[in-house]
């Protein structure tokens, strides 16, 4: 057996995992030790060595950049297409369910899928219809209930025993459903709850899948949710008296559980071996990622936590280089030290892919970026500042949901006064009310009201106008190519010149994208494809742009630092890693304070973003820190103390310095000026100033003292400039 190439560059318990016979297996394992190695070989020894069909093998990742790499892997291993295989996350395959199974589901054929944008603006509009006091009830605190009990696998019906908050949200909950349903608008959360009903209650759809599937593998267990877990069960048939049981192979690890915040529950690898009969439990304690600093620092921070189901990690790698540890003066000084350690790296011939900068939160990024930019260091941002998340992206493909679908409320609301066309406010309200009496989608209610007279004049005819111009788009695109289809549609609807009209770099940008998306849509046909259902390339696109991850948002090819969440870096390595603002209040958060289960959370993720670290690792923190507009004073988070000395090196000051010998540019402390003699001017890095002609700004740097020393400013309208301090008359703010 040992033979075989499948099973070469595997360790023993790594092949004994790969080459089991077909059972339940359980692999739970540290960060690094190969898990998803071993779930990418055992796919390929499922179909090259017991001959299975790609057909009959589920694989489910926890994003869709994994699905993809992973499909890459087996095909790399198998040398053979596995397009019938299917393989994404478990939002990715709901989706398909329901797509080839819409009638059994009670959607409408072009249903959309309602991000979470959307889902809040859909919420206030009902909240508004239901006569709720703004002030007392929030749409966001709405959606979250509505999101956990749908995790949950609950209904409104199944809700009782509430209080009288949770009785509020149960009806908002109700009303939001019915809206939902009626414009064919599917959530997140929905797109696995409904999935689950069709397996749940469809005996035919529910046979025909368990059937096929005879293997399910799921990478990332430990952050399932109860739907999903429930989902996995019902499609391998356990517990159930059905003739065949299918086989399930789940990989995780407790230590690296994050997203408890959203409904995972830990407990389901141990329920996993309770559910299913005779779990085969293999632990992988080889780590082939890290030097053994920064395991044994990893190691030493989460043993802080209780509760763990208890792994051993080790490695055949040196020590490796200490962690720097930066204290930063504030989050200014804080990025431009890691973009000039960037440069550092890059000037050592090394690769600025290789670079991932973790943070805790998306707010972080900004500035971050804006010192990559100073130094022109190519960087892109996984998450967070998606391409299909930005607003006008998310104008123009509202208007392509209306054409896919004219009930799709959501969209409408987005669209039908964007760019203005005389709609206001009052006439919305009208049509909103008339959509709640007749109980149609706003689409039907506009047009109602506008022919019924009811809508009158000039608002009417906005009305009417609006409406024909979506019916002639439709007409006039159908037979287009999807790109030529989008482009029209940007440009008839005026969308294009209404950012063509702004003015200043952040409308150039979003002409930029909107361009951007023609593009995309010109090689989407290429690219997406759902194997099994025809659904139109409209369809196709729209389902794709609320899915995906918008990976494509940066050009694939250049190289370029990644910058993203502690919680989007799960899975992933890179040879060089920072953490930045590894604060009290920050990291861990300051709501994960309270709460003891909370801090278990956040010191996981702490893990989490230790161990994406291949050769070196660089923690940073500021001791002062702008959030939200205020200047706040921030202490170290308690888990740099978690660390053993022994593997960090305190980078000061002086070493700053050393970056300083050539011309002062950003990211550079200039020869002789010191933080002492800046002060004596009385400003200070990170603070804001005013300037009687630039406007507000933020002061970035200083070089020089006495009557010649010059402050650098970033002003919000100008961006930055330097000033000669002795003329420049700044006021602090
Ligand atoms: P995480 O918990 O972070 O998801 P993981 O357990 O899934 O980690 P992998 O990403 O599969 O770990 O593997 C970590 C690294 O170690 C990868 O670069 C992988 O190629 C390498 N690796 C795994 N097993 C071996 C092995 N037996 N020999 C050499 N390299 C290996
Ligand atoms: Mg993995």
């Amino acid at each position: 057996m040992t033979s075989h190439p499948l099973l070469e560059q595997l360790n023993d318990k790594q092949r004994a995992a790969v080459g089991a016979p077909e059972r339940h297996m359980l692999v739970l394992a540290g960060a690094g030790s190969g898990k998803t190695r071993v779930l990418v070989h055992r796919i390929a020894w499922l179909m090259q060595e017991l001959r299975l069909s790609p057909y009959s093998i589920m694989a489910v990742t926890f994003t869709n950049k994994a699905a993809a790499e992973m499909r890459g892997r087996v095909e790399e291993l198998m040398g053979s297409s596995t397009r019938a295989m299917w393989i994404g996350t478990f939002h990715g395959l709901a989706h398909r369910l329901l797509r080839a199974h819409y009638m059994d589901v009670d959607l409408p054929q072009n249903f959309q899928i309602l991000d979470s944008d959307d889902q809040q603006r859909m919420l206030k509009r009902i909240m508004r219809s239901l006569n709720l006091d703004e002030k007392r009830w929030s749409p966001k605190q709405a959606q979250w209930f509505i999101n956990a009990k749908k995790d949950e696998g609950l209904r409104p019906h199944h809700l009782d025993g509430l209080d009288f908050n949770e009785r509020t949200y149960k009806e908002i909950y109700d009303a939001y459903q019915v809206a939902c349903d009626r414009a064919g608008l599917v959530d997140f959360a929905e797109l696995l709850l409904r999935a689950h009903e069709l397996l749940r209650d469809n005996r035919i759809v529910r046979e025909h899948y368990q059937r096929r599937f005879r293997h399910i593998l799921v990478d990332e267990f430990q952050d399932t949710n109860a739907i999903q877990y429930a989902w996995v069960k019902l499609l391998s048939g356990a517990g159930s008296d059905k003739e065949h049981e299918n086989f399930v192979t789940i990989v995780g690890d407790d230590d690296q559980s994050i997203y408890g915040w959203r409904g995972a529950k830990i407990e389901n690898i141990h329920q996993f071996t309770l559910d299913f009969p005779a779990v085969e439990t293999i632990r992988l304690e080889q780590n082939y990622r890290s030097t053994n600093t920064i395991l044994s620092a990893a190691n030493s921070v989460i043993a802080n936590n209780s509760d763990r189901l208890g792994k051993e990690l080790w490695t055949e790698g040196g020590m490796g280089e200490p962690i720097d540890l930066y204290a930063a003066y504030n989050e200014l000084d804080e990025a431009r030290y890691i973009s000039s350690q960037i440069e550092a790296w890059h000037e050592q011939g090394n690769a600025l892919q290789d670079v991932a900068l973790l943070y805790r939160s998306n707010a972080q990024s900004r500035v971050l970026e804006e010192a990559l930019l100073h130094s022109r260091i190519p960087y892109r941002i996984y998450g967070g500042l998606r391409f299909f998340d930005r607003q006008e992206v998310k104008d123009a493909l509202a208007y392509l949901r209306l054409l896919a679908n004219r009930d799709d409320d959501a969209a409408l609301e987005r669209v039908i006064n964007t760019p203005t066309r005389g709609i206001g406010a009052r006439t919305l309200d009208i049509v909103r009310e008339g959509a709640r009496q007749r109980g149609t989608s706003l689409w039907q209610a506009a047009r109602q009201l506008a022919t019924e007279k009811v809508l009158t004049g000039r608002a009417a005819n906005a009305v009417l106008a609006f409406i024909d111009l979506i019916e002639q788009l439709e007409d006039e695109t159908g037979e287009y190519s999807l790109g030529r289809q989008v482009d029209t549609v940007i440009k008839s609807s005026g969308l294009m010149a209404m950012y063509q009209a702004e003015k200043g770099e952040k409308a150039e940008t979003r002409v930029e994208n909107l361009k951007e998306l023609v593009n995309a849509c010109d090689n989407f046909d290429q690219l997406e494809r759902v194997e099994e259902e025809e659904l139109s390339p409209l369809n196709g696109f729209l389902a794709h742009a609320a899915l995906e991850s918008g990976d494509e948002q940066a050009d694939e090819h250049q190289d370029a630092v990644q910058l993203m969440t502690l919680h989007s870096a799960k899975g992933l390595e890179f040879p060089l890693v920072f953490m930045c603002g590894v604060e009290e209040g920050l990291f861990p958060s300051q709501q994960s304070l309270d709460e003891a289960g909370r801090l278990a959370e956040e010191r996981r993720l702490c893990y989490v973003g230790m161990t994406r670290a291949m050769q070196k690792l660089v923690i940073s923190y500021a001791e002062q820190r702008r959030v939200y507009g205020q200047e706040k004073l921030h202490t170290p988070s308690r888990f740099i103390a978690e660390i053993p000395s022994e593997n960090v090196h305190h980078v000061r000051m002086q070493s700053r310095r050393s970056f300083s010998t050539e011309t002062p540019s950003y990211g550079r402390f200039h020869t002789g000026a010191s933080h002492e003699a800046f002060e004596e001017s009385g400003f200070q890095l990170g603070q804001r100033v005013r300037h009687v002609k630039f406007g507000e700004g933020t002061v970035l740097n200083y070089e020089g003292s006495g009557p010649q020393s010059r402050i650098q400013v970033n002003f919000d309208d100008l961006g930055s400039k330097w000033l000669v301090v002795a003329y420049a008359r700044l006021e602090r703010c």
